[in-house]
């Protein structure tokens, strides 16, 4: 029963809100109005928001528009109803779905053209786009836990150092995982021979590893060969978490990094060097929401869909989708699809170029200028350069991101600036003269 207004204030007590609720006022202050004024405010305190970005040094995201012609192809894509209404890719985008609303078409052919780009064969990829870098590990995780499990019979251990992203560590404890701990070198990236010695020291657990492509505050490599070399003749899966470098090595001197196989001229025969590889698209190629590649071989997919297929009951969709979110975004991997065409790779090239030539710059200055605050570049593939935290007005100024690192033996407070595209070399400029500054 509703009761009325002077019942509810006599209950409620607040004869204070007497005047702000008098009938005067609940005319003129409709229930839609008030959200409607913060939404102004909030609109025109969001305003600054886009001169602001080129400051943006602390986080690997490209804060660059993409070209006209990707907002073009949005229209396209809007003009045959997406985001206009509902569409879905839930399911396997390899797979034929009986539902027609999905963009399985561009999703598939947008995984075959990168899967190309990372070296696996043609015939030999699956994957599909997900919601995040995040999104992408756990998929990797989900399917080498999965498979090792099916393999053995037993959970595997999952391998991974303190300077992976701390996204493993969550996907670590949701998929109840015990963490082996591997040690790193100085630079920040696994150290091989502390691998074997933990996988020695596990022998009756299969070996779920994750190597990081460019650590998240020191941009360190974890060692693939090195690694795959410890892992011969185990029961193991290797992900790469490549979220930021995975976007442009491939376009870089450094390609063969990522390759999914060598051949072996001698035998004849291709060599997998890893599973599976996350990328995220909204840090090097400046998609403008997040997302993430997830790419792994048909072969594993194939490893995973009977266990799979086991752990659900794949009928109301009449099929095995392989994913573990069901509804997906249509409307993201029909716009990626544009970062996947020659001329969409040739501005990554562009870019990838760019972005390692400013690194160097950004390093030799800083250490010309302030070799006192210890810059450091762990590898010449790292768009990221480390050192000791300036003023805090810098930090905030940049949103640098800051973390404590071991310095001379020493808990140190160190900044980092990821050189993105959009940190051309006038933004790096005025960076080093606001340093020279404070
Ligand atoms: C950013 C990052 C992630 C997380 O990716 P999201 O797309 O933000 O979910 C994972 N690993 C590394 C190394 C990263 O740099």
């Amino acid at each position: 029963m509703l009761m009325n207004r002077r019942q509810f204030l006599s209950i409620s007590g607040a004869t204070a809100c007497m005047a702000a609720c008098s009938p005067q006022a609940l005319a003129t202050q409709s229930l839609t109005r008030v959200p409607q004024q913060n939404a102004a405010t909030a609109l025109k305190a969001m305003r600054h928001l886009s001169q602001q970005r080129s400051r943006m040094l602390g986080y690997p995201i490209n804060m660059t528009t993409p070209p006209d012609e990707f907002f073009a192809w949005r229209n396209e894509l809007a003009a045959v109803g997406f985001n206009q209404f509902a569409f879905n890719n839930v399911g396997n985008p390899y797979d034929h779905s009986h539902i027609p609303f999905n963009c399985h078409p561009f999703e598939k052919e947008l995984i075959d053209r990168f899967g190309a780009v990372y070296g696996f064969a043609p015939d030999n990829i699956w994957g599909f786009l997900t919601n995040s870098g995040t999104d992408s590990n756990m998929h990797g995780l989900y399917m080498g836990r999965t498979i090792l499990k099916s393999r053995t019979g037993v959970m595997p251990k999952i391998y991974f150092t303190r300077e992976a992203h701390y996204s493993i560590q969550i996907l670590r404890d949701l998929l109840h995982l015990d963490w082996v701990v591997v040690g790193t070198r100085p630079d920040g990236s696994m150290d091989a021979n502390d691998l074997e010695r933990q996988l020695n020291a596990n022998p009756n657990h299969p070996a779920l590893v994750v190597a990081t492509i460019g650590t998240t505050f020191k941009g360190a490599i974890d060692p693939v060969d090195a690694i795959q070399a410890k892992l011969k003749h185990r029961t193991a899966y290797l992900h790469l978490d490549a979220a930021l470098f995975g976007g442009y090595l491939p376009h870089t001197a450094f390609a063969a990094d990522l390759r999914h196989n060598v051949s072996n001229p001698v035998s004849k025969t291709e060599l997998k060097r890893y599973d599976s590889i996350a990328v995220s698209c909204h840090k090097f190629f400046g998609f403008p929401s997040p997302a993430g590649l997830f790419i792994t071989t048909r072969a594993n997919f194939e490893a995973f869909r009977t266990p799979f297929s086991q752990i659900h009951d794949p009928e109301y969709i009449q099929q095995v989708p392989g994913t573990i979110t069901c509804s997906r975004d249509a409307v993201k991997p029909a716009e990626f699809y544009f970062f996947s065409s020659e001329s969409a790779f040739a501005r990554q090239a562009a870019d990838a170029k760019a972005m390692l030539d400013n690194t160097a710059y950004l390093l030799k200055e800083m250490n010309n200028h302030y070799s006192y605050l210890r810059p450091v570049r762990a590898n010449d593939r790292s768009n990221t350069v480390y050192f000791i935290t300036p003023s805090k007005a810098i930090v905030d100024h940049y949103s640098l991101a800051t973390m404590q690192l071991d310095i001379d033996g020493e808990r140190t407070p160190c900044a980092h600036v990821v050189v993105m595209p959009h940190a051309k070399k006038e933004i790096l400029d005025r960076f080093l003269t606001d340093l020279r500054k404070s």
